[in-house]
């Protein structure tokens, strides 16, 4: 089961809490899909902190306040953190339980760290060091404006990378103790990075893929990635959507996602496992489409996944890809946009799905 806090942070956003928690703000007024408003930790006449609706976070672009809504209900209310968690819990109706403070402030700097370390990766996939990956992801079938629009990013390895957080302000001891708790040392070919999001939106890994590679060796976790087993690939955009496209593989997650037609999650080469059914149901979502690949063996898999799907009282449905198709990303790739559209039509359930 994913844990207590993030159930929480995902249910409040899924209400737009921070609507509620920062409109006393000066100036607090709704920016795209985000708000802005005065920053309360500096001295401010003009709207420079971001509050973010896909994740429950803030970020001060004149001061550099970062955090989360915990964070600010102790730095602005003067609660401490069981009073901060318990008001949160109580609004979301989730009783928290084994969450502690200290588990919190590891979770934070993480967090903090790794989208300093998105952005940074974001830039650098542009800087001519990063000529290779970008070309990869064009000769996949994203647009230029995809490309810029997704979180792909490129890893300028170990040493560039602690220089340009040191230049960001962060201390000898704190990249000491947080970063290299958090990122693996011996993965420097894997450069295309793909963060990991949990279900609330709270990056807290990220992915290497070595674009010489072929299959899943070609994929490396940069961080360690346990605490995300249960959560679904993108799961945090679709939270609780009445149907949800379950497609193995991260890329391809992502390129149904670009596409926008369908709300999609990814999953791995090992099929759907209990622990991410349990997530995606209890947000609420109505219908998984199962779209794992084709071939007798991923057709096993979707049937047991469609099995769990079921257990936990959501309804299955099968896309059935053509045996020439490997995968939804092979679709994709070889066929136009109005032939992914067809094939959304043919949607199935579980016997014409083992007819076909
Ligand atoms: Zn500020």
């Amino acid at each position: 089961m994913i844990r207590d806090i993030e159930r929480i942070y995902g249910t409040l956003l899924d209400r737009q809490y921070q609507k509620n928690l920062f409109k006393d703000l000066k100036g607090f007024q709704e920016k795209g899909t985000s708000h802005i408003a005065c920053c309360p930790f500096h001295e401010d006449e003009h709207p420079t902190f971001l509050v973010y609706a896909d994740r429950p976070e803030y970020f001060c672009f004149v001061c550099g306040a970062r955090g989360d809504w915990l964070s600010y209900l102790q730095l602005k209310t003067g609660m401490d953190f069981f009073g901060a968690l318990s008001l949160l819990a109580g609004e979301a109706g989730i009783e928290p339980i084994a969450y502690d403070k200290s588990a919190w402030d590891d979770e934070l700097s993480r967090t903090i760290l790794l989208e300093l370390m998105a952005g940074f990766f974001t830039t650098s996939l542009y800087s001519p060091a990063g000529e290779k990956e970008l070309f990869y992801l064009y000769n996949r079938r994203y647009a230029m404006g995809e490309v810029e629009g997704s979180s792909f990013g490129f890893y300028p390895g170990y040493r560039q990378t602690r220089e340009y957080l040191m230049s960001q302000g962060l201390t000898d001891e704190f990249l000491d103790e947080v970063l290299d708790a958090v990122w693996s040392r011996d993965a420097e070919e894997f450069r295309l990075t793909i963060p990991y999001r949990d279900t609330a939106g709270r990056l807290m890994g990220m992915i290497g893929r070595d674009v010489t590679e072929k299959g899943p060796e070609a994929y490396r976790a940069l961080t360690g990635l346990s605490i995300l087993k249960d959560a679904p690939f993108l799961l945090y955009k679709y939270r609780g959507s009445e149907d949800l496209l379950v497609v193995e593989g991260l890329l391809d997650a992502l390129l149904v996602d670009r596409i926008g037609l369908k709300p999609v999650a990814g999953i791995g080469k090992s099929g759907l496992s209990a622990g991410q059914c349990d997530t995606i149901a209890s947000y609420g979502t109505g219908r998984c489409i199962l779209c794992l690949g084709s071939g007798i063996d991923r057709k096993e898999q979707m049937l047991q996944a469609a099995d769990l799907v079921e257990s936990r009282g959501m309804q299955a449905a099968f896309l059935p890809l053509g045996e020439e198709y490997e995968d939804l990303d092979h679709f994709i790739r070889a066929t136009e946009l109005k032939d992914f559209r067809r094939l959304l039509k043919k949607t199935c359930g579980r016997e014409e799905f083992m007819r076909g």
